[in-house]
């Protein structure tokens, strides 16, 4: 039996994996396929599709993308999306603008709590354009200013806590139409830990194609819930391990069990999301 895994960060955003590690990772997992789904980022795409090529993986271009519906922060995959969309690149360098203010906004307040950390710190350990709040807690504990990484979230940048900064976020509409017409299929990433299930007809509403009902914090009962409410919508079923690479400890790559078929699936959605894009010649 074949096994993929279809949520991977890298260095682009806040993995620690470059993506030839990423990809050296996958082989020695023997997952047939892989998709790079980085926040607000597709710049590790063309370098993962290049090692998983020479490696003999598949590999699904994607995307998380950060959105809100009805005030509840959801994340939304994008898989199968043209790495070359104009538009998904324009907004994508928007939403990483937004990203590198946020840290300052965030190293802003710190310096006012008396803690004198340095945004320029925090961009270069972060070296790459998505940079976000695992980034500032690192850079915390690089300069020994928070004893470990659950530190730095609980004392300052954890929702509510002093030094937190509300991220900007586009609808969940909008997100999933920027997917759409990157000819991407827009899923909706872990449910299990957003526990709103409430938004979940409207985003089928508004056009979104699959759930992920696997993920490394969903429990048995909660993949099983999620496979009955894809059912019930008709909705794609995708999943993977969320791994950040060692930032969290153990890498979490291929921990999550995810047959094949669903990578088939994907793929064929992406293909009738594509033909209804083009204009037909004849
Ligand atoms: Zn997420
Ligand atoms: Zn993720």
């Amino acid at each position: 039996m074949k096994f993929v895994d279809l949520h991977l960060h890298s260095r682009f955003s806040d993995g620690t994996y470059t993506p030839e590690e990423l990809v050296a990772q996958a082989r020695r997992c023997e997952l047939a396929a892989i998709a790079l789904t980085d926040h607000d980022s597709v710049e590790g795409c063309a370098a993962t599709a290049q090692a998983c090529a020479a490696a003999g993986i598949e590999f699904v271009a994607g995307a998380e993308l950060t959105a809100e519906q009805d005030g509840n922060e959801l994340h939304l995959l994008g898989y199968f999306i043209d790495m070359q969309n104009g538009r998904l690149l324009t907004q994508i360098a928007r939403f990483q603008a937004v990203r590198q203010d946020r840290i300052r906004e965030m190293v802003s307040r710190l310096n006012k709590l008396k803690v004198p950390l340095s945004a320029e710190a925090v961009f270069v350990l972060a070296n790459c354009r998505a940079p976000g709040r695992p980034h500032v807690a690192r850079a915390l504990v690089q300069a020994g200013l928070c004893g470990n990484l659950d530190e730095a979230f609980e004392r300052f940048l954890k929702k509510n806590r002093p030094a937190w900064v509300p991220k900007f976020k586009m609808s969940a509409g909008e997100a999933i139409d920027l997917i759409h017409q990157a000819q991407g299929v827009a899923v909706l990433a872990h449910p299990g830990l957003n526990r709103t299930d409430e938004v979940i007809p409207r985003l089928v509403e508004a056009g979104m194609d699959g759930i992920e009902c696997f993920h490394t914090k969903h429990s048995t009962a909660t993949s099983e819930h999620y496979l009955e409410l894809a059912d019930r919508f008709d909705l794609l079923v995708t999943g993977g391990s969320d791994c950040h690479g060692l930032s969290k400890g153990r890498p979490l790559i291929g921990t999550v069990k995810v047959p094949y078929q669903h990578v088939e699936q994907l793929q064929a959605r992406a293909a009738e999301i594509k033909a209804a894009a083009t204009p037909r010649l004849d």
